[in-house]
């Protein structure tokens, strides 16, 4: 721990103090010094004060079905949940831009490179001939001619503009203590950031790698799921399922540490009627370390309300608040670009044409295309 660290100055004590301090409600975790990074998470993770014993919190390898209520133990949902765990990744920031505006998360402690950690997840890649830009081949003399960009969703507060997505370390795969020693953790850098999504505390930035082991490990996940949007807004009738309710997960690196699961309900929804701008509030389990992950509704939405038409509906939003004394936590603004990565390209359609075909019947032509 910093504070009885001797080769830690009183200097950089307090500005681990005010950085802590310099965030609002939201939930970064913020750690003093790298060369102790292991230990000050562990001891976070311990001296949690939101969420004591952290019961609620499931580690990756451990969730299964019987982890879910019983109403929505469902193969789908389980699904859904192993998809998110797996594109979804640590964030370290090791830079505070200036260009954080005053009053604004961290901005007491601007042109710092104390880092504070998030989460965040893969929404999209591709793959580019031409030199790599990762910093490894920016100065190598002979850089990669095959790249590969991914792009990595979060909020706006963990990883603020370019700037400070070069200074960002995505850690892949870190699902428990030994897969940061094993070799199953893949980590890339982030190489520019902020080209959409600054509305409402969202955050889309770019990383670059050439490293083919875990774009192949990436195609292999996407593949495995990716239909699974549209199963599930595909199931469609007249009622929605008699007992289902609505669903929240998370899946977020609290205190920095190893992916862990929490499982709630969405519990309100505040926004223009549209389905891309909605803040959630819910009550799935969060802490520090969990800002910029991705919150997952699965609901049934009364998309015909006169003849009671249901659809499935999957929301998703990038966590932003940390509810206190007893207030829900909060989400960012849904973000269209986000939520669509659940859906093969192919049907990506506007979600009110999705409602007039109603899901049954667009799920027979899905099959037929398929077959
Ligand atoms: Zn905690
Ligand atoms: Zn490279």
């Amino acid at each position: 721990m910093a504070a009885t660290d001797s080769s830690v100055t009183t200097d950089e004590i307090s500005h681990l103090v005010e950085k802590k301090r310099d965030q609002g409600s939201h939930e970064c975790e913020v750690l003093g010094t790298s060369s102790h990074e292991a230990e000050e998470s562990s001891l976070a993770w311990q001296m949690c004060t939101k969420n004591p014993g952290h019961h609620q919190f499931i580690p990756a390898a451990e969730f299964s079905l019987d982890k879910l209520p019983q109403w929505c133990r469902k193969p789908l949902v389980l699904d859904y949940v192993k998809y998110m765990c797996a594109t979804t990744v640590r964030l370290k920031v090791g830079y505070t831009s200036w260009d954080r505006p005053d009053g604004y998360c961290f901005s007491s402690c601007r042109g710092t490179s104390l880092a504070h950690f998030g989460s965040g997840h893969l929404i999209a890649m591709s793959q580019h001939d031409g030199p790599c830009q990762c910093p490894e081949c920016e100065s190598s003399p002979s850089p990669h001619q095959t790249c590969h960009k991914l792009y990595i969703a979060t909020a706006q507060h963990v990883v603020f503009n370019t700037e400070e997505a070069k200074a960002t370390q995505v850690s892949f795969f870190y699902d428990d203590e030994a897969s940061g020693t094993d070799g199953r953790v893949k980590i890339v850098w982030g190489t520019r950031g902020g080209s959409k999504g600054h509305e409402g505390d969202n955050s889309i930035f770019m990383c670059v790698t050439h490293d083919e082991t875990l774009v192949s490990e990436l195609k292999q996940i996407q593949a495995q799921y990716k239909h699974l949007k549209f199963k599930f807004e595909g199931q469609a009738g007249t009622s929605p399922n008699i007992d289902w309710k609505n669903l929240c997960v998370v899946v977020s690196h609290p205190h920095g540490q190893p992916k862990k699961i929490t499982v709630g309900e969405m519990k309100s929804c505040t926004g223009a009627g549209t389905c891309n701008r909605r803040q959630f509030s819910y009550s799935t389990a969060t802490c520090r370390g969990s800002s910029g992950a991705f919150v997952l509704s699965l609901e049934f939405y009364e998309a015909m309300p006169y003849v009671s038409w249901y659809t499935g509906m999957m929301w998703g939003a990038a966590h932003s608040f940390g509810g206190l004394n007893g207030e829900y936590n909060k989400s960012a603004y849904s973000n269209p670009d986000v939520a669509d990565f659940f859906t093969p390209i192919s049907v990506r359609l506007p979600r009110s044409m999705l409602w007039l075909l109603g899901g049954t019947w667009m799920k027979s032509v899905w099959c037929l295309v398929n077959k």
